[in-house]
């Protein structure tokens, strides 16, 4: 008897989660025999639920809102990146039998905004919105491309402070609250904040976004989220939500875990064509 290939997402909430639908499609592209699902997991539970896939023989887990820095501490062994980010959101396990923790969210990112759109980011103001797992994991590869400056607004102040001062080693980046926006200009805002989530929207001012502008949600949607909303109405150039990035960083977790690199732009396709329906 083949055992299939147990591979998971846990996140909370997790109902939305278009991950087990991009893993099928790229085992089916790629030949590979797995199973993919997606599983509620709150972050009391965290540890618990981990240590019992992995016991009942699961091989790898995506972490999602709100567990990247619980998945970073379980993880036995890092890579560079997730140890940079202090953020994991892939874990694999490896053939001694150890948890490996990796961070798939920045390369994910940046192929969006570069390859699949085409945003240059050399020279940019890039404003972060949020300072939680998914900030942690976008911050130093965005800072390998060189940006004039980025900025981290935040509803906790001091998480935004603290985790600039964490990055600033690697290249221009402050930290602020929301009211501190009010004479900022930027070139990208990337909503790194769960607030879509819940239908909200953080208070921004209205002058901050510069002609040409990109917004940026990291979130995703069958509809526009609020954020994706606010940029059309304040003339964004492009205003895009993560969906991309969902199916750029899901590859990069698929190549950790087996070893093959799945084509994205079908996937992508896909997914936009179906949302248009
Ligand atoms: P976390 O729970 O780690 O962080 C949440 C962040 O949102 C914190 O900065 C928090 O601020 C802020 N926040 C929450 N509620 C509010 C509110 N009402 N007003 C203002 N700020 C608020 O989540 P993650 O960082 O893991 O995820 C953030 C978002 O990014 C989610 O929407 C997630 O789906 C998306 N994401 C998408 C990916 C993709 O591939 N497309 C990949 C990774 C994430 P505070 O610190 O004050 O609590």
């Amino acid at each position: 008897m083949t055992l299939i290939d147990r591979y998971a997402v846990f996140g909370c909430p997790i109902r939305h989660s278009k991950s087990p639908r991009i893993h099928q499609m790229f085992a089916e592209q790629t030949g590979q025999l797995l199973q993919y699902n997606a599983q509620e997991v709150p972050s009391e539970q965290f540890p618990a639920a981990v240590a019992r896939f992995f016991a009942e023989g699961g091989k790898g887990l995506n972490c999602t809102v709100p567990l990247k820095e619980l998945a970073w501490a379980y993880a036995d062994k890092k890579t560079e990146r997730a140890h940079t980010a202090k953020a994991v959101n892939t874990l694999a396990l490896q053939a001694d039998g150890s948890i490996l923790g990796d961070n798939t969210d920045g390369i994910g990112l940046v192929t969006d905004l570069m390859s699949n759109h085409g945003i240059s980011l050399a020279g940019s103001r890039i404003l972060i919105l949020g300072a939680g797992g998914a900030s942690r994991g976008i911050i130093a590869p965005l800072l390998e491309q060189s940006p004039q400056a980025i900025v981290i607004a935040n509803r906790t102040v001091d998480k935004a402070i603290n985790l600039a001062a964490e990055f600033h080693y690697k290249g221009p980046i402050t930290g602020c609250g929301f009211s501190d926006l009010k004479n900022q200009c930027v070139d990208l805002i990337l909503n790194a904040t769960s607030t879509s989530l819940s239908g909200q929207l953080p208070p921004l001012p209205e002058a901050l976004l510069a002609k040409n502008g990109v917004c940026y949600d990291l979130a995703y949607s069958n509809e526009p989220t609020v954020f994706v909303r606010w940029g059309l109405v304040n003339y964004a150039l492009k205003s895009l939500d993560g969906l991309g990035m969902l199916v750029e960083q899901a590859a990069e977790a698929f190549f950790i875990w087996r070893g093959i690199r799945p084509k994205t732009r079908p996937v992508i396709e896909l997914l936009n064509a179906e949302r248009k329906i």
